[in-house]
């Protein structure tokens, strides 16, 4: 598979918007290329659009190659940027695998992208013969959720490994949740598959979700188009600088990561106690999806409450759940005695 022949061809012919000022940058060059006000604070200068110091610190902590990255304006940007670059609208299709995370379809459906859904099975898995027999030539990408918003529950490599084989476009890795588990990245097995691309983020057990940094990991060659199209300077230099700093932190996230699969293991067991309560899926991530009878009373009880959760009425699969993110103990105390207390 030729990555170059899934590219749309409006992009294959753009002259990418140029800057080199960051070598300038660095030799303390007179900055008057860019229009920017020399008296301005510590922001007057544009942020480095590639982003290279974030680059080098994620190759420190997570041993990814800076030619195989893109970061975006979180991975929300990423999805977004992924249709823009392989999709014509109108022409192409994506894959989803429902129930999953809602921004895939809507940013296909921005993008007039049209949208295929392979439905998970009974026990929350993909199913990889309907996946590939909905693909045609013109399905450019297949996202994969794992762990899954809001299933919980995570891919196993095999099932990875074996859509990508047999898929002639972008498998796309949505690995938001990746830290809470214990199983693998799809990063492990992508110089076998140079079609996976993995989306990771600053949002979820880095703790950074203000922060809007998401990273796409992928083979040189589809980084370089998604490079491209970005916008220059989609990510600031506040967000730039602070994720650095951030990443030097990673045994502090750890120890906060360990903190919170304690609590969900805490308040699954409290929550196993409710009846009319069931809990959906295999719990991989920070959060745990339940099923109840009377959800939308249960949801607007928490909410009288003084406490949100995610409304997920997602049949034919999983009518009436609510989707419950592992908060402090505290919290996650009173969400137990408040769904012991509702009737
Ligand atoms: N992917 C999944 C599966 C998510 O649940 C979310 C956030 N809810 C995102 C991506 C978006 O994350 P970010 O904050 O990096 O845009």
């Amino acid at each position: 598979m030729e990555i170059d022949n899934l590219v749309r061809s409006n992009v294959k012919r753009l002259q990418p918007y140029s800057c080199e000022r960051e070598d300038y940058k660095r030799q303390g060059f007179s900055l008057l290329d860019a229009n920017e006000n020399p008296y301005g604070g510590i922001y007057r200068r544009y942020p480095d659009p590639l982003q290279q110091e974030l680059k080098q610190c994620l190759r420190e902590v997570k041993g990814f190659a800076p030619e195989r990255l893109t970061i975006g304006n979180g991975s929300d940007e990423l999805i977004d940027l992924l249709l823009r670059t392989f999709c014509s609208p109108r022409e192409d299709n994506i894959i989803t695998i429902s129930p999953t995370y809602p921004m895939y379809g809507i940013y296909a459906q921005v993008n007039e992208v049209e949208i295929r859904e392979s439905l998970l099975d009974k026990d929350l898995m993909p199913v990889l013969e309907d996946i590939l027999g909905r693909a045609d030539k013109h399905t450019k990408l297949i996202f994969l959720c794992t762990p899954n918003n809001p299933t919980g529950n995570t891919i196993p490599l095999d099932t990875i490994c074996r859509l990508a084989s047999r898929f002639q476009g972008l498998v796309v890795v949505d690995e938001a949740y990746i830290d809470f588990t214990d199983s693998p990245s799809a990063t492990s097995i992508q110089d076998r598959y140079p079609n996976i691309v993995v989306l990771q983020t600053l949002s979820k057990a880095w703790g950074a979700a203000g922060l809007r940094v998401g990273v796409c990991i992928a083979d040189p060659a589809v980084t370089g188009w998604l490079n491209k199209v970005k916008a220059p300077y989609n990510l600031n230099s506040f967000a730039q600088e602070c994720a650095k700093a951030l990443l030097q932190e990673q045994d502090k996230v750890q120890a906060q990561v360990k903190e919170i699969l304690r609590e969900r293991e805490r308040l699954l067991e409290g929550l196993r106690q409710i009846p009319d309560l069931r809990i959906m899926g295999k719990p991989e991530a920070n959060f745990i999806l339940v099923q109840h009878g009377r959800y939308r009373e249960l949801y607007q009880y928490l909410l009288d409450n003084r406490v949100a959760v995610r409304l997920r009425d997602m049949p034919p699969l999983l009518p009436g759940c609510l989707r419950i993110t592992v908060g402090k103990r505290e919290e996650n105390d009173k969400v137990i005695r408040l769904c012991q207390t509702f009737q």
